[in-house]
């Protein structure tokens, strides 16, 4: 979800029981298809990570807290064919429950099959499975990350304070397999990034136009279903809060507009759905 979300870890249930087959985590855009996956959940006192919030706010939103009033944000990837090549984008957090490879294996995805990784940001929580154990989790793919993100975090005085840069990302650099995207990158003829700043100073969205449909792959412009409302809240781990909200406002807004299929990698498993107004209220509509 942000910065060190590894030491706020609770328990991690993985992707929800009952929802692997329902709601599917498997859709098509065009000739592109999508398969949502799930490196397990956090555990979070919702005030705490978005400051703010009020509890009488949050409890317009049931469906989201557990019975100690806590969310469980999801640590998701999104699995991609297009052009040919299988690309992943984020993975996930590896704690020392975390799913992602079960529930790639689940899904019929094979590592060494992915072509590519594309990190759409260098928190702890998206670049977590880059590697394992010091070899690369996806042995045939090149990784691909934000040119303007990593020139922040590779700061001397940032990276000593960054262990996840260190182990999971500063490797690849090694390894040559890590390649930098500038804004507008054409990953596919079928996905082109966007840049969608403040979260973290380089962070990307990515846009899916294939075959007349659209979709989108938010990354971390909103961390919670409740944002499509309550837009205005920034989670904790925003490095500039007011450039983040404004881009959220942005992207939001632009979504509800133009109604894209939307993956949402913290939002619940699956986390796709669409930004839908309903009785003057903006909310998020899961498939
Ligand atoms: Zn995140």
């Amino acid at each position: 979800m942000g910065a060190n979300p590894r030491s706020r870890l609770g328990r991690s249930d993985g992707p929800r029981k009952g929802c692997r087959t329902m709601p599917s985590n498997r859709v098509t855009i065009g000739n592109v298809e999508l398969v949502s996956l799930s490196d397990g959940n956090g555990d979070r006192d919702p005030v705490e990570t978005f400051p703010d919030s009020t509890r009488e706010q949050w409890a317009e939103y049931p469906e989201l807290l557990d019975a100690d009033g806590h969310v469980h944000p999801r640590y998701g990837t999104a699995a991609l064919r297009s052009g040919g090549k299988l690309i992943i984008v984020d993975t996930g957090l590896q704690a020392p429950d975390g799913t992602l490879l079960d529930d790639m294996r689940a899904n019929g995805i094979d590592p060494g099959a992915v072509d590519l990784v594309v990190l759409t940001h260098l928190h702890p929580d998206h670049v977590g499975w880059n590697l394992t154990d010091g070899k690369p989790t996806f042995p045939n793919a090149r990784y691909l990350a934000p040119r303007t993100d990593w020139d922040y975090w590779t700061q001397p005085s940032v990276l000593e304070a960054s262990a996840h840069v260190q182990d999971q990302v500063m490797p690849l650099q090694d390894l040559n397999l890590l390649d930098l995207m500038d804004d507008d990158y054409n990953i596919t003829d079928e996905l082109k990034t966007m840049a969608t700043p403040g979260h973290t100073p380089g962070h990307t969205s990515i846009a899916i136009s294939s075959a007349g449909q659209r979709g989108f792959i938010l990354g971390d412009v909103a961390h919670s279903p409740a944002q499509a409302h309550y837009t205005d809240w920034n989670p904790v781990f925003d490095i500039d809060p007011v450039r983040s909200r404004k881009t959220r406002h942005g992207v939001i807004d632009r979504l509800e507009t133009e109604g894209p299929l939307v993956s949402a990698g913290h939002f619940p498993h699956p986390g796709l759905g669409r930004f839908v107004r309903r009785e003057g209220r903006r909310v998020w509509q899961g498939i």
